[in-house]
């Protein structure tokens, strides 16, 4: 039962990001597509894709197939053999990457894949510091945390060389823009005084998320990113961007990035590469910065970097995605069901503030009032958190926004139907 599960887990995990006296996950027992089910035979619609990774949903039967046959003929190697399975997987990835990527180094998540990227920023450079945003999450570990611009980084801060500045944010701007094209010149011409005033020989890396995603899915304006790509080229930066959440058909593409005119200097990836079925990211590597170690020692390894269950499962993710047209179904999805949808809640509830995203990466920014803009409370969020689940659907909450996220395999009958218990739900807590 749910009960004994849970006494089970409460028993011995330690659980992330959680005061454990108060620790209380939902058990799950299965799943299948976007609905994943509890021990006491309850149903729900997965509208968090768990961590926002499960972008083939659950259960994928050609994905679990090839972890198993895998697993019978090499579960395991240490990266330094080589690996046809592995050499499969890097070269999907880096189809998928601009003209001139060519290399992925295999990491176990998103976290340590940006350490890399970052340690291969420093390298090639000579330089330390990394400039990222407030309002981004580039993981948990010594570099990423401290890039992250959100509270985690503070308690954690044992990492040197990291500044952030503020990025594009209309609805909340810290520039008091009013239009996109304001609030986009506004905050190129303050990361570019940042980098002239810190000393553009210090920097080694600009890092961003292509669409921060955690911190609130906001989409960049037009030219943004390609004005940051204009900045690193003449002060001699190395530009990465963080496709870990955005990337892999999330934002309706392959890469979020194509959305965009602009191509980085390094790109990290990990949660829809294979949807999180086997722990898994990495960092596609330009050729300059890939050529900068022909000869001299990269000095960074993971004993499961390019695990075989974990490329077999890419290789199976990546041919999925392609032969279902799973992309193109976000795309169609964010479009057609999601965005409509969720803007014609925003037209008959005074609580939502706005609605912005693409393809299945969506937030809905809940406030007081529309006029002042207050993030409404926590308490508030619970109670709107317990009546999404309360009518089986799982939500992916952070401060005051709804994140609507379901796998990209969603359907349009799934989406009419998270949407339809959205609507209650926001009826149950604000009406
Ligand atoms: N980067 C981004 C944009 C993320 O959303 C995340 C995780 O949510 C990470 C990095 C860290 O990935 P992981 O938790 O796999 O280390």
């Amino acid at each position: 039962s749910n009960t004994e599960v849970l006494t089970g887990d409460r028993s011995s995990v330690f659980h992330s990001w959680s005061a454990q006296g108060s620790f209380s996950g939902l058990p799950i027992a299965g799943g299948q597509g976007s609905t994943v089910w509890d021990f006491d035979g309850k149903r729900y619609l997965d509208f968090s894709s768990q961590l926002v990774f499960t972008n083939l949903g659950h259960g994928h039967p050609k994905v679990v197939a090839a972890i198993q046959e895998q697993a019978a003929t090499l579960a395991t190697i240490a990266p330094a053999h080589a690996n046809e399975t592995r050499g499969h997987a890097a070269r999907l990835i880096t189809e998928r990457a601009p003209e001139g990527f060519n290399k992925v180094f295999f990491t176990n998540g998103g976290a340590d894949a940006n350490e890399n990227a970052i340690r291969m920023a420093r390298l090639v450079t000579g330089r330390d510091k990394v400039i990222s945003r407030y309002r981004s999450y580039h993981g948990n570990t010594g570099a990423s945390i401290v890039a992250t611009g959100d509270w985690r980084r503070i308690p954690n801060e044992y990492a040197r060389g990291h500044l952030h500045v503020f990025g594009p944010y209309l609805y909340r701007s810290e520039f008091w823009a009013t239009t996109e094209e304001e609030e986009c010149a506004r905050a190129l011409h303050y990361l570019e005084r940042v980098v002239q005033l810190e000393g553009p020989e210090t920097i080694a890396a600009i890092l961003l998320e292509t669409i921060p995603g955690t911190a609130g899915i906001m989409l960049p304006p037009a030219g943004y990113l390609a004005g940051v790509r204009e900045i690193a080229t003449r002060y001699g930066i190395v530009f990465i961007l963080d496709e870990v959440m955005a990337g892999f058909g999330r934002a309706g593409q392959w890469l979020a990035l194509d959305a965009y005119d602009v191509v980085p200097d390094l790109i990290t990836f990990a949660k829809g590469v294979n949807s999180g079925y086997v722990p898994v990211g990495g960092v596609i590597i330009s050729d300059p910065i890939a050529h900068a170690f022909d000869e001299r020692v990269f000095p960074g390894g993971l004993t499961y970097s390019g695990h075989p269950l974990a490329a077999a499962s890419i290789v199976a993710a990546q041919t999925a995605m392609a032969e279902e047209g799973v992309v193109e179904n976000a795309a169609a999805i964010g479009a057609y069901q999601l965005g409509p949808g969720l803007r014609a809640l925003a037209d008959r509830y005074e609580a939502i503030g706005e609605v912005r995203g693409v393809g299945v990466f969506w937030a809905v920014e809940l406030v007081t009032d529309q006029e002042s803009r207050t993030p409404v409370d926590d308490a508030t969020m619970g109670r709107l958190k317990s009546e999404l689940v309360a009518r089986g659907l799982l939500p992916f909450a952070v401060a005051n926004r709804l994140h609507v996220v379901p796998p990209a395999v969603v359907t349009a009958e799934e989406a009419e139907e998270g949407i339809a218990i959205i609507d209650a739900a926001l009826a149950a807590t604000f009406c």
